[in-house]
């Protein structure tokens, strides 16, 4: 019998076992060189260090309590966390003793914080010790554990110094011993979702048992009747009626998560939840979670995601508003659910999944990184005045951290492994050291100037001849791909399994596999229904979304309209971008000169060519400030 695709159980590869050059090589020099260090920085400005710090007093009160109960002041261990679990992967790339010594000297921090009994949380140690454990629903108290605890792991395989695993293996043992539903324990869940994933890292990388159950109870009860969180808010002295965010869909808390049929709430916690999910079912052989998580997932990427794979497009909630509603000036789409959309997308069986997780990464995660990797985007709208600008930091700077951590860990996005199949998911410039459970062991050498070009050659070196498949994406968009092995064209349609070209055979040192991804533009038009974009048209070329910019085009960049039969367009190669492919073609611009003084008249606006310049929408704002595009006029 043929295997189907859910009977293959991928493991993602290690960090390190993937070198990164070409595309993603760039990016992670600069979180190297720049980032890393950045994030320490601005940590120990916002006084994240002095928060932990025991030898000195608390800094109290810095960013004010808010209307909801709390301050992102709470936060602050999961910026540290992803802080560090940043610092680990970049570690791989280079080595860099000082920053290693700083991220020690943290962990050492949390070392002397840590309570008697396990407990770990900067704020409730220090600020509110009354508190601890008193409200779930707001406070982040299992969130800013599961961050790091994901640090923990990162650190852990990135250095092999164990002891924030050890600490935060304690912190864990502790909340087993709180959290069930056994006498005088505690029956709930974080609000904000991110521990359930965690655990499952901590799982993988201690082989204990007892982390997978501890995610699967946060999972299973969540939702459920009598619910927690009116519960706890009783219990508290709180009205629970009087929950600023008014409904328990904010965090996903609604429904039992088996329920669930609409993707609602806050858009990062949704994704960190479902991530959880999908892993959950995985250990657990769970066919009730990957059910409800296949019908969350046509939810979401046919009626609720941004053709950049941004998600989320209201700030008032920082998530899902009604279906179809994508507004783009305003968008919010948040930096870290684009990021929380390819974990959950990297969890996946086939190429549904990836190809959103690819869409979602250079489009909607990406886009939160400067070139220089010093400033950052918060939200992403798809367009811009000119007034929207990347941060030098946040109040909130969730996003920083996790987009650097995603950079960082690449490698492990792009390659899976399975007892004797290798899966590509993701292409780019690379080579990585695969170990296939039944032994053998592969040396995958990736060339390639993709997403700039569409031709990837594969080399494998091996000790002797191995049998296994490779598997690789093949993008929805790439029609006309071709593939050969050593020279002889392959019928791709008939190697096609669940979106993959899957080649079985024996592979011996140096096999050569090309495989070409036509990367033609191509025009996007989105569902009428989708108010905000009736009557316009965006650009995408391969896995990238183009958006035009007011330093290339002038202003009024809406005066710009794209003729119905895309005209021939030149590639042009841009330096001052990292070598990014610009996208010149004429268009028809209207005149906005001959208007004199009026702002109504009765005759429609002449027009006349212009050639436009388009560039990827992840690079916007590395430039000259101004305006931003991504939806142009369409010509009827
Ligand atoms: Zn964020």
């Amino acid at each position: 019998m043929t295997k189907t695709v859910k009977d293959r159980q991928f493991r993602p590869v290690a960090v390190p076992d993937v070198e990164l050059g070409g595309f993603w090589g760039k990016w992670q020099d600069a979180v190297c060189r720049s980032t890393a260090e950045t994030l320490l920085d601005r940590c120990v400005e916002a006084g994240m260090i002095k928060a932990i710090d025991v030898s000195q007093p608390s800094p109290g009160i810095v960013i004010p309590i808010q209307p909801w109960g709390g301050t992102t002041q709470m936060f602050w261990d999961s910026d540290l966390g992803k802080s560090i679990e940043t610092i680990a992967y970049s570690l791989y790339r280079r080595p860099n003793p000082e920053l290693e010594a700083r991220a020690d000297r943290i962990i050492d921090m949390y070392e002397k914080l840590q309570d008697q009994d396990g407990y770990l949380n900067a704020w409730f140690q220090r600020v509110q010790p009354d508190r601890r454990w008193t409200n779930l629903r707001d406070h982040h108290e299992l969130y800013c554990a599961g961050h790091l605890i994901e640090a923990a792991v990162a650190y852990y395989q990135a250095t092999g110094k164990r002891k924030l695993l050890d600490i935060m293996c304690r912190f864990t043992d502790y909340m087993i011993t709180v959290f069930g539903r056994g006498e005088g324990q505690i029956p709930g869940y974080c609000g904000h979702e991110e521990i359930e994933l965690a655990l499952v890292k901590l799982a993988r990388v201690t082989g204990e048992k007892k982390y997978l159950d501890l995610s699967k109870f946060f999972i299973d009860e969540r939702g459920t009747e009598p619910h927690f969180f009116t519960e706890e808010a009783r219990r508290d002295g709180r009205d629970p009626e009087s929950f600023i965010q008014r409904t328990y869909e904010y965090g996903q808390a609604h429904q039992p998560v088996r329920e669930q049929t609409k993707v609602v709430g806050h858009a990062v916690r949704a994704m960190y939840l479902y991530s959880g999910m999908a892993d959950i079912a995985t250990e657990y052989r769970d066919d009730s979670l990957t059910a409800a998580l296949e019908t969350l997932w046509d939810d979401l990427t046919t009626k609720q995601m941004y053709i950049t794979g941004g998600i989320g497009p209201a700030a008032s909630n920082e998530g899902f508003t009604s279906y179809y509603d994508l507004p783009n000036d305003t968008a919010y789409a948040e930096t870290c659910a684009s990021v929380g959309l390819v974990f959950w997308a990297s969890r996946g069986p086939d190429r549904r999944y990836a190809d959103i997780m690819e869409q979602a990464l250079y489009n909607g995660a990406l886009p939160g990184l400067s070139i220089d990797g010093r400033t950052f985007f918060y939200d992403n709208p798809l367009e811009s005045t000119g007034r929207h600008h990347r941060w030098k930091w946040h109040h909130c700077p969730c996003c920083p951290p996790n987009i650097a951590r995603l950079v960082t860990s690449i490698g492990s996005y792009m390659y899976a492994v399975a007892e004797d199949e290798i899966a590509v998911h993701l292409y780019g410039e690379s080579t990585a050291r695969l170990k296939l459970a039944s032994g053998a062991e592969v040396e995958l050498r990736q060339e390639t100037n993709y997403p700039w070009e569409g031709a990837i050659a594969f080399t494998t070196k091996l000790d002797r001849p191995a049998k296994f498949a490779l598997s690789l994406r093949i993008p929805e968009w790439a029609a006309g791909a071709t593939l050969s092995v050593n020279g002889t064209m392959l019928d791709l349609s008939a190697h096609l399994t669940g979106g993959y070209a899957r080649i079985e055979r024996e592979w011996s040192d140096g096999d050569r596999v090309a495989l070409y991804l036509p990367l033609a533009l191509r025009p996007q038009y989105a569902n009428p229904k989708v108010r905000q974009d009736v009557g316009r048209v965006a650009l995408m070329r391969g896995p990238l979304v183009y958006c035009v910019e007011a330093t290339d085009n002038g202003e009024d960049l809406n005066a710009i309209a794209l003729p119905r039969e895309l005209p021939p367009a030149e590639t042009v190669v841009l330096d001052d971008l990292n070598g990014a492919v610009a996208i010149d073609i004429s268009v028809e611009r209207e005149e906005t000169e001959d208007w004199g003084k009026a702002l109504y008249r009765q005759t429609r606006p002449e027009r006349r060519p212009h050639k436009a310049r388009f560039v990827p929408y992840h690079l916007w704002d590395n430039r000259a400030p101004g305006e931003m595009l991504v939806w142009v006029q369409a010509d009827k």
